[in-house]
């Protein structure tokens, strides 16, 4: 039997693309059940990767033929969810699943169909859809997994009316989680809540903005007294540089809140810029891992942690209002490049001396409270940040190279 409610329940959160399809459902579900057999598990969950832009590209489109533009987003939603629950849910479960999703499809076409108050609220009313369709699959999943398992469909996180980009209610939000989550975990059951989804007082639905499921792992974590919340993504964990710029990018073992909240805040994509705030308050370790991967340690983020030694990371930052003159009267674009833990006036002078080397030119070096900024030429942004990485980063003991 596991504990009661109280005993630190682990929050795990999928992303978009674990939940990408059923084979990746299956993945995530048998990834939280192996976790519900130890210890009470909540699930946070994203819509099924490219839902929420489906849904907000309908939300803008829609003007006059909300009829045929609606019943077409229903047939692509209901084709991509009901696949799913018929690769991953159990022949006894899948009508009661099959219904679930109908019945929130029917929802979605009515929220489509009704004026709304604002354009905000009606778009916030219709993405919240594609976190409610991909709980009820992820459900079924983690029940044909042998744990039973219950979305939780009361919002439980609790906003303003900023619809999309709400702020939270902590307290609020604390005594909904009590309300609707702790019973589900105090029966010995896998919670699965919607991520990215609030609610505003008036109980219309609000979002917590894009990518915001991370932020709600770390809202319900903090609500629930948990000292644990994993980040479950398609990528290993967190990278001291972007792949895609940054090729030879290497798996950062651990972080300090303070250097995550930076770098996430610059825009490293594997964390919701405000995922952090709730972790540092409450002290709980968040762990970014790989669904597809759950074997590899990840990136472990904890109060454990100080700063690391020298450059931990390093991000880019484009079209920085700052402008460089140029000869013939326009303007240029600059980029930045923020290198990020605990940089040096060594690190400084050995970047300069690189940049200039390398002939790129720049307009600003300095130290900020991000870290240790280098302006440059717009053009040679990407450059700038190879080169700072390759030079200035340190690697920590440990590492794992990153495929
Ligand atoms: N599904 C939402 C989005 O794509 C929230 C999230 O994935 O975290 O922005
Ligand atoms: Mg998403």
């Amino acid at each position: 039997m596991k504990g009661p409610a109280s005993a630190n329940p682990l929050v795990i959160k999928f992303g978009g693309t674990s939940v990408g399809g059923g084979a990746a459902f299956g993945r995530a579900a048998s990834i939280a059940a192996e976790a519900a057999r130890e210890r009470p598990v909540a699930v946070v969950v994203s819509a099924m990767s490219g839902v929420t832009n489906l849904l907000l590209g309908h939300a803008a489109g829609v003007v006059d033929r909300d009829g045929v533009v609606a019943g077409e987003l229903r047939g692509a939603l209901a084709e991509r969810h009901l696949r799913a629950v018929r690769e991953v849910v159990a022949p006894e479960r899948r009508a009661e699943v099959e219904r679930r999703v109908l019945a929130l499809l029917d929802e979605l076409v009515e929220t489509i169909e009704r004026p709304a108050e604002s354009v905000k609220a009606r778009r916030a009313g219709i993405a919240v859809f594609g976190e409610r369709l991909s709980a009820e699959v992820l459900a079924g999943a983690i029940a044909r997994a042998g744990v039973p398992a219950e979305v939780v469909a009361a919002d439980p996180i609790a906003t303003d009316r900023r619809f999309d980009e709400a702020e939270v209610d902590v307290d609020e939000t604390e005594r909904r989680c009590s309300r609707y989550i702790a019973p589900v975990l105090g029966g010995g059951g896998v919670a699965v809540v919607p991520g990215f989804v609030g609610r505003a007082p008036d109980g219309s639905p609000t979002t917590l903005g894009r990518g915001g499921s991370d932020l709600s792992a770390t809202v319900i974590g903090r609500a629930l007294g948990s000292s644990e919340v994993w980040i479950m993504s398609d990528v290993n964990g967190v990278l001291d540089a972007d792949p895609r710029l940054v090729p030879d990018a290497m798996l950062m073992p651990r972080l300090s809140y303070h250097e995550a909240h930076t770098f996430a805040g610059l825009g490293a994509k594997v964390l919701h810029h405000k995922t952090m705030e709730p972790a540092a308050e409450a002290r709980m370790t968040v762990r970014v891992r790989n669904t597809f991967a759950p074997e590899t340690p990840g990136t472990r983020i904890s109060a454990d942690f100080a700063d690391g030694d020298g450059v931990r990371c390093v991000a880019l930052r484009r079209k920085v209002p700052m402008e460089i003159p140029c000869a013939n009267g326009r303007r240029s674009e600059t980029a930045m490049v923020v290198c990020i833990g605990s940089p040096s006036e060594r690190d400084l002078k050995l970047g300069l001396r690189l940049l200039r080397k390398a002939k790129i030119r720049f307009l600003h070096a300095g130290f900020a409270s991000a870290g240790l900024v280098f302006v440059v030429n717009g053009e040679r942004g990407e450059d700038a940040l190879r080169l700072l990485h390759g030079s200035l980063v340190t690697a920590d003991a440990g590492v794992e190279e990153v495929a």
